[in-house]
């Protein structure tokens, strides 16, 4: 065998090919697939990874690798082969999976062995003098000593003002000290050690076949089915336990809105390891020094959303998918369009790991899997300490005719938050739109006000006075003049959002302490995390909220739950929009009772009959599961086939539908006569930010085999969808 002497390598860099590199003899025993180099482009030095060794190139001109850039962020043989399974499977070329796996945290730092982290030099009432005499001359640097006394062990330097830390460190000032790494990923607050609880037969018996499957060492996927509170968190505990007096180490995957101090507490309180917590509201360099002590084995727990499924973790033994069926596991908005949880149960394939996928509610597909057999299923089929709450429909056709007027809440309502205030006891609101009015319409030509630049009316905030778009945020004055009539004052706001909400309790209840949780009142990092701790200690008696508070909360104290209007999203035609406001009105209810105070839940519907209205509010899984798989063999939707949207964007409308229908005739040439190529549609929203959008849907009974085919459609502003969650949006 001739040595290698070229290697193709991944640049981070935008480019969308490998590139061809000269190996350098004194490299060549030391490079391997997933190591991370130092390489030049163009006239400047790049970081990139090496995806083939080979010994042939037919390149001219072809320059040296520079360096290797240190074990930290090479992609591990496992790791490797899981980037090419979803390059194959989501039709997406390998440069932009490596962007999974080479995440922006790990790119920039790469070059750093170690960090550089800036730290007071004075003492801290020096400092603090010190603000007040530089306040108005030098207001960065105070803001950076503000920082820094706040974290009086350091802060790292990527997180500061560079020129003011340079003028700080010449007046001595502060100094900066190079170390490894900050000791502890965790949110550093009191907690309260819990003890382990005596598992229940249904538990005991989950447990121990997890158990048993995470010593055969080879994989296999358990689906644990169980009702809101009904104890899966202590069996995920126990079972990352298990995988630690193993030796193994574990990744635990949860939905991006609960990744809140609460849910990790709740780990940290019972397992005394350092976690490595990944997700956005982490700082950069903490990510990435969470990545490379898991990469040493140094910590062996991973706690984050969708993109942890990626970590570079040693030894696993056990993932966990905490809310399998949840929306968020699936990136749809940018390729790789992968689904965390399709690609944790690859990993554990790959790396011979046990994964537990954990629902009340579990997706269609996945419960669909463990009838077949394909996975174990424990179910939970009760609540350890409390009892489901009861869950009541409100006809609100009927509560509004005998009130004599529309309100947002039905006497039933009203009567029933009452009592919880006189209880000293709380309530949760739930409606799925925020902002104060819903739309603007004109009554003389019913034209509702649309965003400019996207397909969508805008909604009406009262607390700015303006309306703005929730797809873009774009935003516009309040005009009284239709902008498509011209009539004058014919203008009018319909439907509500949660701010009307929460205005008009305040006029029923004068007295009442409210919080309203949606995307305007979470902007901040950490105003989700503020909000959520006033409630709990009892700063309100009502939490308005969108789907926010839906999710993976735990409040002793709330003890009713109010659903106003779900029944916008059955108007969606869309496959899936029966199983999430399913799966949503299962969870929301599961907020409530979860102590020993018993839960109430008041549904308000318009559709009282609607059978999936019915079917969550006696929430019955399996009936609905039952009937919900009857609709989709008949239409022939997942689980019983499988969907590829292929989405095509362009600033001009024509040029969209053009690009659709070019594609469209190269699909049904290419594709075999088993795959179903349905003609180029507008996307549910045509326009989004300035883009013009058409779509093609493809039904399959098989993804295998039609890779190339999709990846040959790779032209700029091409999105592939494998397994999308919407066929609409
Ligand atoms: P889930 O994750 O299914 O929503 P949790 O794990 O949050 O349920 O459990 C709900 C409540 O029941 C928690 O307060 C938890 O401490 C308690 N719990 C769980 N298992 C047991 C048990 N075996 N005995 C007593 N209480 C338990
Ligand atoms: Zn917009």
């Amino acid at each position: 065998m001739p040595e290698v002497r070229f290697a193709e390598v991944i640049v981070d860099q935008n480019i969308d090919r490998p590139l061809d590199y000269e190996v350098p003899p004194h490299l060549a025993a030391l490079l391997l697939v997933g190591t991370r180099v130092q390489v030049p482009l163009r006239k400047a030095i790049a970081t990139g990874t090496v995806a083939k060794l080979k010994h042939f190139s037919s390149v001219g001109d072809i320059k040296p690798i520079i360096a290797i850039l240190g074990a930290q962020g090479n992609i591990d043989p496992p790791l490797w082969r899981l980037a090419q399974w979803m390059s194959d499977y989501y039709a997406t070329p390998m440069h932009r999976v490596m962007r999974c796996f080479v995440p922006p945290h790990v790119r920039s730092e790469t070059m750093l062995h170690k960090q550089k982290w800036v730290t007071l030099a004075v003492p801290l009432n020096e400092a603090t003098d010190l603000c007040h005499t530089l306040i108005k001359k030098a207001p960065m640097q105070v803001g950076v000593i503000h920082a820094l006394l706040q974290e009086t062990k350091g802060v790292l330097l990527s997180e500061l003002n560079r020129s003011a830390i340079d003028a700080l460190v010449k007046k001595k000032i502060v100094r900066l000290v190079t170390k490894g790494a900050k000791g502890d990923f965790c949110l550093e607050e009191s907690f309260f050690p819990t003890l382990p609880k005596a598992l229940h037969p249904q538990q005991a018996d989950a447990l121990s076949a997890i158990t048993a499957s995470l010593q055969t060492h080879q994989h296999k996927t358990h689906l644990l089915y169980g009702v809101t509170g009904s104890g899966k968190t202590e069996v995920y505990i126990r079972a990352i336990q298990a995988a630690f007096d193993l030796g193994k180490s574990a990744i635990v995957l949860v939905p991006e809105v609960s990744l809140t101090s609460q849910t990790i507490e709740r780990f940290r309180s019972r397992l005394d390891v350092p976690i490595a917590l990944l997700h956005h509201k982490r700082s950069k360099g903490e990510r990435n020094d969470a990545w490379e002590k898991l990469q040493k084995g140094e910590i062996r727990l991973a706690l984050g959303a969708r993109s942890a499924i990626f970590c570079p973790i040693q030894k696993l033994g056990l993932i966990i998918v905490d809310e399998e069926h949840d929306s968020s596991y699936k990136q749809s908005d940018e390729m790789p369009c992968y689904q965390g949880r399709d690609v944790a149960i690859m990993r554990g394939h790959l790396e011979k790991a046990t994964v537990v996928l954990g629902s009340a509610t579990p997706s269609l597909e996945s419960m669909t899997h463990a009838n077949q057999g394909k996975y174990a299923l424990h179910r939970l089929t009760s609540r350890p300490s409390a009892k489901l709450p009861t869950i009541r429909i409100v006809d609100m056709k009927e509560a509004l005719a005998k009130q004599g007027g529309f309100s947002h809440f039905s006497q039933a309502l009203i009567d029933a938050i009452k009592r919880r205030i006189e209880q000293g006891e709380q309530t949760l609101l739930f409606l799925n739109r925020r902002g104060y009015y819903r739309m603007r319409c004109c009554k003389a030509c019913l034209h509702i006000v649309q965003c400019p630049h996207c397909d969508v009316a805008m909604t009406y905030h009262k607390s700015v006075h303006v309306l703005k778009c929730h797809i873009c945020n774009a935003t516009g004055p309040l005009t009284h003049i239709c902008p498509a009539c011209f009539a004058h004052e014919s203008l009018e706001f319909k439907g509500f959002g949660t701010e009307h909400v929460e205005r008009s309790l305040h006029a029923l209840f004068p007295e009442i302490r409210t919080l309203r949780m949606d995307r305007d009142t979470t902007g901040r990092k950490e105003s989700h995390e503020e909000l959520f701790t006033q409630f709990r200690s009892h700063k309100a008696d009502v939490l308005i909220g969108t789907q926010m508070i839906a999710k993976g909360f735990h409040f002793p104290a709330v003890t009713l739950v109010g659903v106003l209007n779900p029944d916008a999203s059955l108007c969606v035609p869309d496959f899936r929009s029966g199983e999430q406001l399913f799966q949503l009105l299962v969870q929301v209810a599961g907020r409530a009772g979860r102590s020993d105070l018993k839960g109430e839940v008041i549904l308000q519907t318009y559709m009282p009959e609607h059978p999936l209205i019915q079917l969550a509010a006696k929430q019955d899984y399996d009936a609905f599961y039952a009937r919900e798989m009857q609709d989709r063999k008949l239409f022939g939707y997942p689980p019983f086939a499988r969907l590829i949207k292929v989405v095509f964007t362009a600033e001009a409308l024509p040029d969209a539908i053009e690009a659709s229908r070019l594609a469209h005739e190269t699909l049904t040439q290419a594709l075999p006569s088993y795959a179903m190529v349905y003609p180029p549609i507008a996307c549910g929203h045509t326009k989004i930010k300035d883009q013009y959008r058409y779509q093609i849907l493809i039904k399959t009974p098989k993804i295998k085999g039609l890779e190339d085919i999709l990846i040959g459609l790779q032209i700029a502003k091409v999105r592939i969808d494998v397994d999308p969650i919407s066929t609409y949006f």
